[in-house]
């Protein structure tokens, strides 16, 4: 597909910079994330991230929500507008952001154009599922930032500690077998119509995320006009 034609991206513009990756559990979204945000110099704003870190806390309420995230399933949609209208409200996100897992259903989609965002462009990480299955039994991530790696596709420098914090890498607990393809279930059922939703208002594009690292996020930087 001519990815310029079909969303009438004209690179001579700036790039786009409010941007939404899309894509299955385990597509890759986290470490695209980063390379996008490095590009753009934009903040990543990760609903995974967030939840991850104020499960730390532990009160009733947290200890309820990672009940949602060990059985694979989604929070209650009010709870993630909530927290994600007061992150796109701060001042680090003004001048551009990449939504990584968010939004997950046309509710959340919706709730998003009600508050005053206009987004850019949207991401789609295409993946067979028997692939990302694979792929996942692999995949850890740091216990101190939530940097993703994979232990034969994006390794660390030092096994299993961080690049980044020196934090030690964890197995993520909805990384388990049957939770992975709950999620897949939920991705299919909930998520992907959002792709029909967004391909109407013409800012939808998808990029494979079959190959390794480098080739996505090469693929990933051309869509925004990064070569
Ligand atoms: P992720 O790191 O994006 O794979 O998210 C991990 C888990 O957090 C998901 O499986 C959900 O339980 C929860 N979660 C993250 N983002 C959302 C969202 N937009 N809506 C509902 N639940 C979410």
């Amino acid at each position: 597909m001519n990815l310029s034609q079909s969303i009438n991206l004209d690179h001579t513009k700036k790039s786009p910079r409010k941007i939404i990756l899309f894509g299955a559990p385990g597509a890759g979204k986290g470490t695209q994330t980063k390379e996008i945000c490095n590009a753009l110099s934009v903040h990543a704003v990760s609903t995974g991230d967030m939840i991850r870190q104020s499960l730390k806390n532990s009160t009733p309420f947290e200890q309820k929500m990672s009940l949602y995230i060990k059985a694979g399933k989604l929070l209650p949609d009010a709870i993630i507008i909530d927290l994600i209208k007061e992150r796109l409200l701060t001042q680090d996100c003004k001048n551009g952001f990449v939504l990584d897992g968010f939004p997950r259903t046309i509710s959340q989609a919706k709730a998003l154009e009600n508050m005053d965002v206009k987004i850019d462009l949207v991401i789609s990480l295409e993946i067979k599922d028997s692939l990302i299955i694979k792929r996942m039994s692999g995949r850890r991530v740091c216990s101190i930032c939530g940097m993703p790696y994979h232990i034969v596709y994006n390794k660390p420098k030092v096994e299993n500690i961080c690049d980044v914090c020196g934090g030690r890498l964890i197995k993520r607990v909805d990384d388990g077998l049957s939770v992975i393809k709950q999620r897949l279930e939920v991705y299919h059922s909930l998520t992907e119509p959002l792709k029909d939703f967004y391909r109407k208002k013409r800012i939808l594009v998808s990029v494979t995320a079959e190959g390794d690292v480098v080739e996505t996020t090469s693929l990933v930087l051309k869509t925004i006009g990064i070569d």
